[in-house]
């Protein structure tokens, strides 16, 4: 496979190099630019072999439907996609098996990386399963289930004070004080073309017909990779239209959504959420999500905590799925988007229930 990294901003290309995170040209951040052309049953993998990639049983992950919450809402169909069934319980370790596949091949010891807590555990986790020592950063609000997942796979933890930027900012200054790589899922390109599995997944299973996903969108590489997917399965001709993009993000914490709508929005560190995942105020690639939503014709709400929390009990009590907070969030925004008429009484609605309710303690009212 022959491919190289190109520039979101500029479309400059520039050779693939494990720890370079942005355009040689003008900074921005980067994606997976392929010669090949796209697979049909396969999503193609920046690696130099793709057969021999590393796994821990990421992918393939349950579809559940959910007829009974489908009729109460007023649509046609509706599937959970269980990524909490993940290895180590979130949709990240998708992600991690092409990025730590990609520093093992590029000879990677050690690297640093930042995270709210899934994708520090995910990447931990293939890091131990490599060989390889992982440095992760993250907020010292963390919860404790996903900071001793960090821990028992034996990565570095670096516990910042502050919010979720903070985690970010020592991350970097680590990195240039030890002159190691910076392995950030929310830059590497690597990482985003782990998620395009996704759509392949989809287009083969019972919710092959799917024509709305709804999604928590933080950094959004579910979001961005999944687009990459589907746009993947258009060219190769294996399906003639894609399903729209849809993200939801709480109210607290909402860049994307109010960048929809071309609402004035600014970070306030006050307003806090219990969706941890996508407490996310300056995401790199907020213009790329844009565009993918854009382009796949979806849309964007934000949503309360009370509606996150309610629909994160009714999802166990209704449906027995415990997710976190943050994928209840969807369901919170699938109700709302059919309330508006963003989705339709005709569509048929997927969500994944991107993380486990397992790993973080439960909100009391
Ligand atoms: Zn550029």
């Amino acid at each position: 496979m022959s491919f190289a990294f190109k520039c979101a901003s500029c479309a400059a290309t520039q050779p693939a190099q494990i720890g370079d995170l942005a355009c040689e040209l003008c900074g921005s951040v980067m994606d997976v630019s392929y010669d090949e052309p796209a697979d049909e049953y396969a999503p193609r993998l920046p690696l130099a072999r793709p057969s021999e990639r590393m796994s821990l049983g990421e992918g393939n992950t349950p579809l559940v439907a959910l007829p009974s919450i489908a009729r109460s809402l007023g649509i046609r169909r509706l599937w959970a996609k269980l990524e909490m069934m993940a290895p180590t319980g979130s949709f990240k370790d998708r992600g991690s098996a092409v990025l730590m596949s990609a520093a093992l091949e590029a000879g990677v010891t050690e690297f640093v990386e930042d995270s709210s807590g899934n994708a520090g555990a995910s990447l931990s986790a293939y890091a131990a399963s490599a060989g390889i020592t992982a440095h992760v950063f993250f907020p010292d609000s963390a919860a404790r289930g996903k900071v001793d997942q960090i821990g028992i796979f034996g990565a570095t933890l670096h516990p910042t004070p502050g919010p979720r930027q903070a985690a970010t900012d020592a991350a970097v200054t680590y990195v240039v004080d030890n002159s190691l790589p910076y392995l950030s899922h929310n830059l590497s390109p690597y990482f985003l073309e782990g998620m395009k599995s996704f759509s392949y997944e989809i287009v083969g299973s019972d919710a092959a017909s799917v024509t709305d996903i709804v999604i928590p969108v933080g950094n959004g590489s579910l979001l961005i990779g999944m687009f990459k997917g589907f746009e993947e399965l258009q060219a190769s001709e294996r399906i003639s239209s894609a399903p729209a993009l849809h993200v939801v993000q709480a109210e607290a914490v909402k860049p994307l959504v109010a960048a929809l709508s071309d609402e004035e929005w600014s970070f306030d560190p006050d307003l806090k959420t219990v969706a941890s995942g996508i407490s996310v105020s300056h995401p790199p690639r907020l213009r790329q999500c844009l565009d993918v939503v854009r382009l796949s014709g979806g849309s964007g709400i934000a949503v309360d905590d009370p509606a996150m929390l309610g629909w994160q009990k009714r999802l166990a009590s209704e449906a027995g799925i415990f997710c976190e907070a943050t994928s209840a969030a969807a369901f919170a925004g699938l109700e709302a988007m059919a309330a508006t008429g963003a989705i339709s009484e005709q569509a048929r609605v997927l969500i994944p229930i991107t993380g486990s309710g397992l790993k973080e303690p439960l909100a009391r009212d």
